[in-house]
């Protein structure tokens, strides 16, 4: 082992967590180094976590590739293009996806050589004192010392017993990134984000795509008038959602010279089966901490596996922070982008903090799905009085335009102080409109603030106005 190395910060993992913290922190001129296990499909490291490898970045190059393809023969007729025989390759699709997630992997290394961010690639375990070793992929072992240590180990998909992924047969997000042809059937467990994400994809390039929910409700945790259209939306385009339907069985077969899954499970009707082609396992996160902690550190994990922390990221540990997917709070990148900033802001003595409560979701499916902020149902629960303005797509002109008049804008404020408290959204492009509410939201706007700023015309944000004016019963394009 070589001599111990001393930085003011240590950063264990760099994805969208762990490169913010690390980058930030070296910007604000504490000596910093990142580690990272990771290694890209060249077998050689790669940078940027699970959303620049595995996640959303790839996700959202296979979504476009396949709503392109989708919409030559679903939306080019009526604008009056015809093509003829359009075939999708997919291993071009596969390729055009990881050469955008090499451009951005080996982009992260550029920012953390420009920042003077010194990276080590190798499996970092936390010892006690704040000495981070690590094995690194020659097999030699480093040993760092943090005057501060961050940890944003991320997250691990979830494999169910019965269902063990194989990495071809049954797969997480890792393997249904890869398909090498369109499967005739795939079966998706979980009709959660990345069920649907990556279901539509397969789904639009000619798969018959069944998602096989447990719960009895769909997208619970949507804004429960969104999840209803967006599942209008999906049955039109032939997504098979069967909701209560739980799996409880998935044998991998032998057909000749192929395999399929033959799955068993049961619904409000008693046992049912089906055989597919593919399974995707999507039935969420776990954090990853496995390996992560040696005895003694002090840092202890909650009863779901995530590090334990205050709502400024500190684990009680003296010098041990924890950001992103391995700890309480939503499991999305830009969550732990906010998260690892404002770690690094408070280890250089500013003023460092996230608002959960703002924190923006999206589903990148066709129609999009955003919101941030309560939904009607949470606000009942809690017994806070408030109203509602909601405005449809199909009056908006850009979106008929467009011809994409599916969904609508719903707009929730206090019913006493017009405070906004929850924008939700379904339709074309609503990944970049719900910022709308994100801001109103951070600047505690009102919905009449919404409705007096003036919206260019013709676009899609027109609808968040009217919504907006709706909550008071006067938007101009529709009845009140
Ligand atoms: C298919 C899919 C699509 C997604 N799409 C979106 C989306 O559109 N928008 C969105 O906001 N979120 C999306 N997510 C979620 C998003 O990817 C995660 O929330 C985000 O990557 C979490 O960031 P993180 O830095 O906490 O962890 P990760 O991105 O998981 O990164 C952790 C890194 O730490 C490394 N590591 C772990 N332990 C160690 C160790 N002991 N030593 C060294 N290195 C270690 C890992 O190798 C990894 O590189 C998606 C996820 C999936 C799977």
């Amino acid at each position: 082992m070589s001599e111990q190395q001393n930085f003011d910060v240590v950063v264990i993992g760099a994805g969208p967590a762990g490169y913010h913290a690390a980058i930030r922190a070296a910007q604000l001129g504490l000596k910093t180094a990142c580690i990272d296990a990771a290694l890209g499909k060249d077998g050689k490291p790669a940078l940027g976590g699970t959303c620049l490898r595995v996640g959303c970045i790839p996700s959202k190059a296979l979504l476009d590739s396949s709503r392109q393809f989708w919409n030559m023969g679903h939306l080019f007729g009526d604008h009056g293009i015809s093509f003829k025989d359009a075939k999708m390759d997919v291993g071009q699709m596969v390729g055009r996806k990881d050469k955008i997630v090499k451009q951005f992997t080996g982009g992260i290394a550029m920012l953390f050589k420009a920042n003077k961010v010194s990276p080590f690639y190798g499996f970092g375990t936390l010892h006690k004192g704040n000495v981070v070793k690590v094995k690194q992929h020659d097999g030699s072992e480093v040993e760092l010392k943090g005057t501060n240590v961050v940890i944003a180990a991320g997250s691990d998909s979830i494999e169910l017993p019965f269902a063990k992924f194989d990495g071809d047969t049954v797969v997480d997000n890792v393997g249904a990134l890869d398909f090498t042809e369109v499967p005739k059937r795939l079966g998706v467990i979980g009709a959660g984000v990345i069920g649907l994400e990556l279901g539509s994809v397969w789904k639009r390039l000619g798969a018959e795509v069944t998602i096989l929910e447990a719960m009895p409700e769909f997208l619970a945790t949507a804004d429960a008038e969104v999840a209803k259209t967006a599942a209008k939306e999906f049955k039109k385009q032939g997504l098979d959602i069967k909701l209560g339907a739980k799996v409880s069985k998935a044998e991998v077969k032998s057909k000749g010279k192929s395999k399929e899954v033959h799955l068993t499970y049961s619904d409000k009707d008693g046992e049912q089966s089906m055989v597919v082609d593919k399974l995707l396992v999507a039935v969420g996160r776990k954090a990853a901490s496995k390996g992560l902690l040696a005895d003694g550190t002090g840092v202890k994990l909650d009863d779901r596996g995530r590090i334990e922390v205050d709502e400024h990221c500190h684990t009680g540990v003296d010098g041990v922070w924890a950001v992103g997917d391995c700890v309480r709070g939503p499991m999305l990148a830009h969550k732990g982008f906010e998260e690892g900033i404002a770690v690094a802001e408070l280890i250089a003595g500013l003023p460092g903090h996230v608002n959960l409560d703002t924190v923006p979701w999206v589903i990148y499916t066709e129609p999009e799905i955003a919101w941030v902020g309560q939904t009607e149902q949470q606000l009942k629960e809690e017994g806070t009085p408030y109203k509602t303005g909601s405005f449809p797509f199909a009056a908006i002109g850009r979106a008929v335009a467009m011809g994409e008049p599916a969904g609508f804008v719903k707009v929730i404020a206090h019913a006493e102080t017009d405070r906004v408290l929850g924008l939700h959204l379904v339709g074309v492009g609503v990944s970049e409109l719900v910022h709308e509410g994100v801001l109103t939201m951070e600047f505690k706007g009102s919905a009449d603030d919404l409705a007096r700023i003036c919206h260019a015309h013709p676009t899609l944000s027109e609808a968040i106005h009217d919504a907006a004016m709706a909550v008071d019963k006067r938007a101009i394009h529709k009845a009140n």
